[in-house]
Order: structure tokens, then sequence, then C-alpha cells
């Protein structure tokens, strides 16, 4: 286990923002989480917060007087299982895209869409990653994890994880509660079936690829999702700031009354911001994206301070344009941290 002192959380995640965290301890091994337990407690911290790539976490300004422990166990097992399945068992500070090539290259499919994503393998349940008509859960079939607070070891079933939308008992009900070692996901052989999410299909049109290959489709998505979205290493940002917004059904037909596009019951969150007449604007430092609505890039900002501002002038503007409140997608430090 790597401990450090004083190290400024802007470096950590890739928005850029956030004070200085008092300890971080980095695990490279599987089980070292109860190592880090017992430093938590020698130390006499009382706040922890659990990290991975930190591309959809930010800090407050105030300096967090604790600890934040990252997974970087990255190993991966790989079992065959009998017909077309492969189970792989990855540890949580596997880079997500490096266990997306790992499937492709065997051929496997199921999450070839999710291709380029930031972020680690322990991360992806939390908010349930999801892009191209893919979504994580689908995939996992349970999750090793330490509780954090009794120290127990235990694997939880996907079923168990009440996975929706953006939504786990990781984000959810159980938040800060257990740390994620590893996740076992169950892939098939071969290729995706049904309809293609509509942007990546066009695309597949426009660049005549009739081939539905996982290493095809993750490479058409990863180019797709380069056109688009920001490099977190050159650019500063959480990817999609705003969560799409859910309505009930009565009110769809309110949607379609007033021309605003929608997936069912899902508002398309981006539509409302352009409409608004907000890309490419600028609010305290904070720009939204010409290319990607959703997307809030830092462009000079340095305190969270400001992003608080931006975020409630954008709300503003888009509330009093189509009556939706806006809700957050990344998550706080220093707001949500267990004490
Ligand atoms: C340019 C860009 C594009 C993006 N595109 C998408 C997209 O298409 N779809 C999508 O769903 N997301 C997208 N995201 C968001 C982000 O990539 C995902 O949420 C990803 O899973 C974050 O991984 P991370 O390791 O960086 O998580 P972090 O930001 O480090 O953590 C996220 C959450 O998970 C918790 N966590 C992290 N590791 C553990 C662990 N080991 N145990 C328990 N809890 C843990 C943290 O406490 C936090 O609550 C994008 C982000 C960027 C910057």
């Amino acid at each position: 286990m790597k401990i450090r002192e004083n190290v400024p959380i802007s470096k950590l995640v890739t928005m850029r923002i956030g004070g200085v965290a008092k300890y971080v301890f980095e695990l490279n091994k599987e089980l070292e989480i109860i190592k880090a337990r017992s430093e938590f407690k020698a130390r006499g911290l009382k706040k922890y917060y659990f990290l991975g790539g930190g591309a959809n976490t930010f800090a407050t300004d105030e300096d967090f007087n604790g600890v934040i422990i990252i997974n970087k166990y990255s190993d991966i097992t790989i079992e065959e299982l009998p017909g077309k399945e492969v189970k792989f068992t990855v540890g949580g500070g596997c880079k997500w895209d490096d266990f997306v090539d790992k499937t492709t290259e065997m051929g496997c499919t199921g999450v070839e869409c999710l291709a380029g994503i930031p972020g680690t393998v322990g991360a992806a349940p939390v908010q349930n990653i999801g892009a191209y008509g893919q979504d994580v859960s689908k995939m996992i079939s349970r999750i090793f994890v330490a509780d954090f607070l009794t120290g127990d070891l235990k694997w939880i079933e996907a079923d168990d994880c009440h996975f929706s939308y953006r939504k786990s008992i990781f984000n959810g009900k159980e938040r800060g509660k257990y740390f994620i070692i590893k996740v076992e996901f169950i892939l098939s052989r071969g290729e995706i079936s049904g309809e293609l999410y509509g942007s990546l299909q066009s695309y597949l049109d426009e660049k005549n690829i009739t081939s539905r290959e996982p290493a095809v489709l993750a490479e058409a998505v990863r180019n797709i999702r380069d056109s688009k979205l920001p490099d977190p290493e050159k650019i500063a940002s959480s990817g999609s700031f705003f969560k799409n917004i859910y309505v009930m059904p009565e009110e769809i037909e309110d949607l379609d009354k007033r021309g605003i596009p929608h997936h069912g019951t899902k508002v398309n969150t981006g539509w409302l911001i352009e409409k608004s007449g907000l890309k490419g604007r600028d609010f305290h430092g904070f720009k939204i994206s010409d290319k990607a609505a959703l997307v809030l890039i830092n462009d000079s900002a340095k305190k969270y301070a400001d992003l608080e501002r931006a975020v409630e002038e954008i709300s503003e503007i888009v509330f009093d344009k189509f009556g939706f409140r806006l809700e957050q997608e990344p998550n706080v430090i220093g707001k949500e941290d267990r004490k």
C-alpha cells in the first residue's frame, strides 16, 4: 500500500477541481483494503472516500481531513465456461477501456459499445455506466466487496445491486459502505444482436462498415466518442455533467405537444440545454461543450465555488425555459463523505 500525504484532489480527478486530501492510500493488492482499514483507525481518521480514476468525481474547495482510498489492483483472470460464455474476474483498479479491449480481442460481445469510457472497472457498477445502448449491469454477475465499517468481505450478486439508469446500491442506499475489490462479468463469444444505437448505426453506414465484430464496433464507438467528447488527458471535464431526465408516463403526451425529444420516459436533456441557447457558453470558467451539450468543460476555473455558481445559473436558465430541474451526475467529495 502506498501512502501519500497532503495531496491536491484536483490532481486526482479529471475535472481538476478540489481541495487538499490529508491522506491518499493506493492499494495495489487484492486484499490491501484490510490493511487500509487498520491504517485508517491507527491514524485516528474519521472520513474516507473511495476513488478510481476520478472521471466522475471532484471535490469542494475545503481540505479533506481524511483519506482517499484508490483501488489500483488490476489483475484480470479469465475462465472459459461451457458453451460460448467466458467469465472475466477483474480487479477494480483495472482501466475500464483495457478490460473492454481484452474482451473484444477474445471476440466477446457485451461491453463493446462501452469502449472509450474513462475510469476504472471498480467504479463502473457504481453509476452503472452506459453508452450506445449498452449498460454494464447486464454483464455483471457479482461483485467482491469489503464492508469498510466492519471489514467483512463478501460477494454481492448483480440482482442485489439494484441497478437502474446511472444508479446502484453503491451510489444509492449503501453509498460509501462497500469498497469494490473486483468485479465478475460473464460475456459471450459472438456478436451483438438486434438494432444498434441510432448514431452508431449511422456512423457504420457512413463508413460502409457491415461487420458487427465486437472489436470493430468498439473501434467505431471510440471514433465517434473522440469526435465529440473531450479527452480527459487534455481537457478537464467529468464527461456528461447532467443526467437525462425521466418523466412519468402520463407526461409523455405533454412532451410530444411541446416538441421535446424523448426516448420513452427519458427526456433528452442535452437538447434542453442546447435549445436554451447554452452550447459553447462560458459560466465562471466552465464552458458547455459546443459538441455535446451535456458536457461541462473546465476551461479556466480553479474553484468548486465557481462550479456551484455555474451549475446554478445553467439550471436556472433551463428551468425558466422548459420547467425541468437539471440533475448533476458527478460525485462531490466533501459533500457526501462518511464521517
Ligand atoms: C470524457 C468523459 C466521458 C464519459 N463518458 C461516459 C459515458 O459514456 N457513460 C458513462 O456512464 N459515464 C461516462 N463518464 C463518466 C465516468 O467515465 C464513469 O462514471 C466512470 O465509471 C468513472 O470511473 P472512475 O474510476 O474515474 O470513477 P471515480 O470518479 O473515481 O468514482 C466514481 C464513483 O465511484 C465510486 N468508486 C470508485 N471506485 C470505487 C471502488 N473501488 N469501490 C467503491 N466505490 C468506488 C466513487 O466513490 C464515486 O462515487 C465519462 C467521463 C468523462 C470524463
